[in-house]
């Protein structure tokens, strides 16, 4: 079976060779951390992007100073409250304006050569939806969505021919590795984790961690929800859903290694024993050039890699005892059906708990844990097929995770 991941792999000889006029782009989440560093691969290659429209949550002053800084044609805030700020914001630069989710559906299906998904968590999921089924090239950074409902989505871009580029660093090293072979050529998938800010501490340690430890990651910086994900280890789980869905690997041949550095960043292994590795410095500029030029390349602004001054490239087993939300992620990605969607919405809830100061970093884990096994036991993990369907899980894990939390 095809996918359109590997027909992106080919498509030297399609249309999106970049060259000539300007490519133009769409950004879901431009105010994000994601969106902002696309805003510096872009403001570093001139001339060869064109910003169609620009997307927002609630930041309507800083959507605006970026639209002015990409000379935007449009901007929209999902959140309507945010509309004056915006307005005012652009005022005098010829900027339209819109709020509210239908101005957020617009400008995901405004006329673009390319959209990037890099709004935070399953909320993403609608306007990337919308952009996937219209048929648009989407450079998935927001992996909520393909965990949420990566059958619906899959099966929208092979409908409607939409080729999705893996913005998420593991998934484009290990595009690049694949290098427009078929995934089912790779006996295996590797992708690394840094390990987090918990790597090496104790369990009773990890339980006892403080939001403000927790928001330190050694390697990354990145928005809060995936920061905490990355500190409890979600995140890798996550991205093993997320590879599962992209490449259509089966789960037995997806594989996590906790490498601290983050200079490797996804491997893939053949049948003859050769490994192809990405490496490259741990910014997500040098993955977003990677899409947003592809199959060109562009300069990123990234550091150059210099391995003699990294020195040693270490590696070690993740240890699913201190880390319990990659093993309740192996096991949804593992079970399937509805697990993964119910795992992601109930994981949702727990973070923002957690950053809400409602519950300690230990519970994250036993709450995503229950919530699971509550949907199991009221049989509500039926494969969902359809974004109707996964939305519907992802609702009921939602609440559940909610009730669970009021009864505390
Ligand atoms: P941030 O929290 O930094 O940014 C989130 C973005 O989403 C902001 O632009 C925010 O707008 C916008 N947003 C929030 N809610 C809505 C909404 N309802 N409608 C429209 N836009 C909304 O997140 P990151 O940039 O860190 O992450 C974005 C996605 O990319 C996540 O799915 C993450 O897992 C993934 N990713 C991130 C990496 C990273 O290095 N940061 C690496 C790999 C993947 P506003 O600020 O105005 O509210
Ligand atoms: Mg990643």
């Amino acid at each position: 079976m095809k996918r359109s991941i590997e027909q992106s792999a080919a498509a030297g000889n399609g249309a999106a060779v970049f060259s000539g006029p300007p490519r133009r782009l769409v950004i879901l989440g431009a105010t994000g951390s994601i969106g902002r560093s696309c805003a510096d691969v872009i403001l570093n290659a001139p001339g060869r992007f064109e910003i169609e429209a620009l997307v927002g949550g609630r930041d309507g002053a800083s959507l605006a100073k970026t639209a002015i800084a990409l000379r935007a044609r449009f901007a929209a805030v999902a959140d309507p409250t945010a509309y004056g700020e915006l307005k005012a914001g652009v005022a005098g630069h010829g900027v339209e304006v819109g709020a509210g989710p239908e101005a957020v559906t617009e400008a995901a299906l405004r006329e673009a050569d390319l959209v990037v998904a890099a709004i935070a968590g399953t909320v993403g999921l609608a306007p990337t939806y919308a952009a996937i089924a219209a048929g648009r090239t989407v450079a998935l950074a927001n992996k909520e969505p393909l965990v949420c409902a990566g059958a619906a989505v899959t099966s929208a871009a092979r409908a409607s021919g939409a080729k999705l580029l893996p913005l998420d660093s593991e998934h484009n090293a290990i595009f690049q590795a694949l290098g427009g072979r078929n995934a089912a050529d790779a006996v295996r998938m590797t992708l690394t984790a840094s390990g987090g800010p918990f790597r090496d501490w104790s369990l009773e340690r990890i339980n006892a961690a403080t939001k403000a430890e927790a928001l330190a990651h050694p390697n990354w910086s990145m928005g809060p929800k995936i920061t905490i994900d990355s500190a409890t280890l979600m995140n890798k789980g996550l991205e093993l859903i997320e590879a599962h869905h992209l490449f259509s690997v089966p789960p037995e041949r997806l594989d996590v290694v906790v490498h601290p550095q983050s200079v490797v960043h996804g491997l893939v292994s053949f049948a003859d024993g050769s490994v192809i590795a990405g490496l490259a410095m741990p910014d997500m500029k040098t993955p977003i050039a990677h899409c947003l030029a592809y199959p060109d390349r562009i300069a990123s602004g990234a550091s150059a890699l210099d391995l003699a001054a990294v020195g040693q490239l270490t590696f070690q087993r993740p240890d699913l005892d201190r880390f319990p939300a990659l093993r309740l992620a192996m096991a949804a990605l593992r079970d399937g059906g509805g697990a993964p969607t119910a795992l992601n919405g109930a994981n949702e809830v727990a973070v923002a708990a957690f950053l809400a100061d409602r519950i300690g970093f230990r519970d994250i884990a036993p709450l995503v844990e229950t919530v699971i096994m509550q949907l199991a036991r009221a049989d509500e993990l039926a494969t969902p097929t359809s974004v109707e369907d996964a939305l519907a899980i992802h609702h009921s894990a939602r609440d559940r995770a909610e009730a669970l939390l009021a009864k505390n």
